[in-house]
């Protein structure tokens, strides 16, 4: 059914706004009526909120009391098919759609009129006198041509004070313009010669640029070993679009948005693309929602939320990292990025890159039953190789206490720091020790308001709950028995790995990168670049390190606890191990000198250690494919996690024993359900919460179900229930 396009005033429209309503609300057309998709501002109650016209009003309200809409906001309006994802998503993720379309409208000063700001430029005529500092201005004018720059940036360049310019300004020698705030993004030439590209990349390339240029909706994995060039092949894709007018998306786990990223893109398209993070300031956020829907923004580089800005005319979604378990929001509305994006796509009729050297089985399933295309780049980009990888079986060591560096791969370290090569020790454990005992009592220090240890970090002199992020200071005294003084830390953390690295290294420079360590996500970019460069000799890390860093010294990688991921129910963890192990070992080695590998390890023998050594990765999939087919889980079957969670243990409960009696919607599409049971970490800020698990064949209409299911649950007090479809984390 097509909707009419426009409403003329006082015509009956339907407005969903971001307020948690249900669903659109019926107003009248404001005074020059409004297109359909227009932001607007409506009365709600005594306050004004922004919404977007939806379509025709349902009429089924008291029509003597429907308001009139105040304006249409100065803002591209909303296009049929981003009103179709945000729809589709909804459903797909059982979110209410107001809160998706709050993904959608995350721009600051959406209402407000298009801000000017005053820019000055060279004027006519020369300044009745002539000074040093008014010549100092006309020069730096002089030299940049035809630009204009804000007053700030003018002082600052010709080394004057404003009121120079300001009386320059008085003679007509410097003109003073009004300008729009939120300029368009430099264009980006995708004419540019790129790299020569090695024939594998080329075929990749050329592949997916003819993708591109079909204008219709496909998806590509696209595999490659870390350093094979992924990066350099997919931008070709993002060429294709640009040529053909189209705008395109490069997603990217957070932490891997460096600015060494950036400068590459820059450097092949001749300007920088717009930039859309979490350290985004508001006015960088309005700027790029704003020009991505003008069209002024042709490609933007961005973190998941990137996803829902406002594109005209998408030709192409990369997802690089796909594999990366940071694009499954967690918090909030539960959405998975990549798969967002392939809805996004098929709804826009453009293509998707699923770039990985390790991609997550359901990618890789989904290539396998022929609905993702497949490229794969084979070898390492010009000399480099992929590294050795050796286990270092652990049981045949004796380390002293407190130590858990071998003595192989502290032989290895020093070997590279002889030759002024890079090492990298990783574990992934933040902080100085999981656990911190009385020696006395036995205690164990515990977060007050979740059952979960507190973590020493003691580069912050704090416990810290992993889990909700409280702290306190590190005490003296052990809260269960006051003994003094017999609190002791257990088990390795990153920063105590960098205590033992300083004192078997002495002579070496260690950098510890974890990324609580470092105040804002720039400062430790910052960080991580001044490594790369050769700033340290030893760098020790987290999972932090193991993403897209590109560390063109470092020869060695040394795991501490290969089997730390082993542990655990979850389903994805030998997948995840897998990756991680294949991902921080690919940061060896990505230059001209080869590099090793080493995992030291309690079980040498595991089928998953064992895989990862081996690196076979093909067969590391099928095996993991067999097993989960096996057990109907996903890929090969469906799962929803529905998590219950209030400060009345008794009441969350019920909840959930109510629910597993009152099946009846799951069992009608032949789904089972576990549980209830308290949630791996049972309580989280003071709120106890409880698991079902529903398990469902593949093709069994799930969402449908699971609406009617918890559907029916009355919510009482302050109980609140989420539903994660697809589930990645289980706690
Ligand atoms: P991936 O994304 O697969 O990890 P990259 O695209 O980052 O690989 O490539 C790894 C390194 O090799 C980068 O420094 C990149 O600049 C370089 N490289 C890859 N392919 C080429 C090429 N065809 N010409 C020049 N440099 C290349
Ligand atoms: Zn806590």
């Amino acid at each position: 059914m097509s909707l009419p396009q426009f409403y003329d005033q006082g015509c009956l429209i339907a407005v969903l706004t971001t307020q948690p309503l249900g669903r659109a609300l019926d107003y009248r057309a404001p005074e020059g009526g409004c297109p359909l998709g227009a932001f607007v501002e409506v009365p709600l109650g005594p306050r004004k909120v922004l919404g977007v016209v939806w379509g025709p009003g349902k009429g089924d309200y008291d029509l003597s009391k429907i308001r009139a809409a105040y304006r249409v906001l100065d803002a591209a309006p909303m296009r049929e098919e981003m009103r179709d994802f945000l729809q589709r998503a909804a459903a797909y993720t059982l979110t209410p759609l107001p809160a998706m379309l709050r993904l959608a409208t995350r721009a600051p000063g959406l209402g407000d009129p298009p801000s000017m700001r005053k820019i000055y430029r060279r004027g006519s005529g020369l300044p009745d006198k002539k000074t040093a500092a008014r010549t100092k201005v006309l020069e730096a004018l002089a030299h940049y041509g035809d630009l204009s720059f804000t007053l700030k940036e003018l002082a600052e360049m010709a080394g004057v004070g404003p009121s120079v310019i300001k009386g320059l300004v008085a003679q007509g020698v410097v003109r003073e313009e009004d300008s729009p705030r939120d300029l368009p993004f430099a264009r980006l030439d995708p004419n540019l010669p790129g790299n020569a590209l090695t024939p594998d990349q080329a075929t990749g390339a050329t592949r997916l640029a003819e993708a591109v240029r079909s204008e219709r909706y496909g998806t590509t994995l696209l595999r490659g070993v870390t350093g094979s060039g992924k990066t350099e092949v997919y931008l070709e894709a993002v060429a294709a679009a640009l040529s053909a007018g189209r705008q395109a998306l490069v997603l990217l786990p957070e932490i891997a948005l460096t600015a060494a990223f950036l400068t590459r893109v820059e450097a092949r398209f001749g300007a920088r693309p717009a930039e859309w993070h979490s350290g985004a300031t508001m006015t960088e956020r309005r700027r790029i929602w704003r020009m991505v829907g003008q069209g002024g923004a042709q490609l933007v580089i961005g973190a998941r939320s990137a996803l829902f800005l406002p594109f005209q005319n998408l030709g192409l979604i990369v997802v690089d990292e796909e594999h990366d378990t940071s694009y499954k929001q967690e918090e909030g509305v539960l959405y998975n990025a990549r798969d967002m994006a392939v809805l996004r796509a098929s709804i826009a009729g453009c293509q998707v890159v699923l770039a990985s050297a390790t991609p997550s089985l359901e990618s890789w399933a989904n290539a396998q039953a022929g609905k993702y295309a497949r490229l794969e780049l084979t070898s390492r980009f010009g000399p480099a190789v992929l590294p050795e990888m050796r286990a270092i079986d652990m049981r045949g060591e004796s380390l002293p206490a407190n130590r858990w560096v071998s003595g192989d791969l502290q032989r290895a370290v020093e070997a590279r720091l002889a030759r002024d090569e890079q090492s990298m020790l990783f574990i992934n454990r933040r902080g100085y020790a999981p656990i911190t005992l009385c020696r006395a009592c036995g205690h164990q220090i515990g977060c007050d308001d979740c059952d979960a240890r507190m973590v020493e970090h003691r580069f912050l002199k704090r416990l810290v709950c992993h889990q909700c992020g409280e702290s306190k200071p590190m005490p003296t005294v052990c809260p269960a028995c006051a003994a003094e003084d017999r609190l002791a830390p257990v088990g390795p953390g990153v920063e105590r790995l960098g205590e033992e690295a300083a004192l078997l290294f002495p002579d070496a420079k260690i950098a510890t990168l974890s990324s609580d360590m470092y105040g804002s996500a720039r400062a430790l970019k910052a960080e991580i670049e001044s490594i790369a460069e050769g700033a340290a000799d030893i760098i020790i890390g987290t999972q932090l390190v193991a993403k897209g860093h590109n560390f063109p010294k470092l020869t060695l990688v040394g795991v501490i606890d290969a089997d730390l991921g082993l542990q655990g129910s979850d389903l994805r963890a030998a997948e995840r191990t897998f990756q991680l192990m294949r991902q921080v070992a690919g940061r060896a080695g990505r230059a001209e000198k080869p590099g090793t590998a080493l995992l030291q390890t309690y079980q040498p023998e595991h089928p998953v250690i064992r895989a990862i050594l081996a690196g076979d990765e093909e067969e590391f999939w099928a095996a993991e494919a067999r097993e989960r087919e096996a057990a109907g889980v996903p890929p090969y079957g469906r799962m929803a996690g529905i998590i219950l969670s209030g400060t009345d243990v008794a009441q969350v409960f019920d909840a959930g024993n109510l629910l597993a009696r009152q099946d009846a919607p799951l069992r009608k599409i032949g789904a089972q359900v576990f549980g209830p049971a308290p949630a791996p970490i049972a309580r989280v800020r003071g709120r106890h919460r409880v698991r079902l698990l529903v398990k469902a064949e593949k093709s069994a209409p799930l969402q449908d179900a699971l609406a009617r299911w918890v559907g029916h649950l009355r919510i009482k007090g302050d109980l609140r229930v989420a539903v994660d479809i697809d589930p990645q984390s289980f706690y």
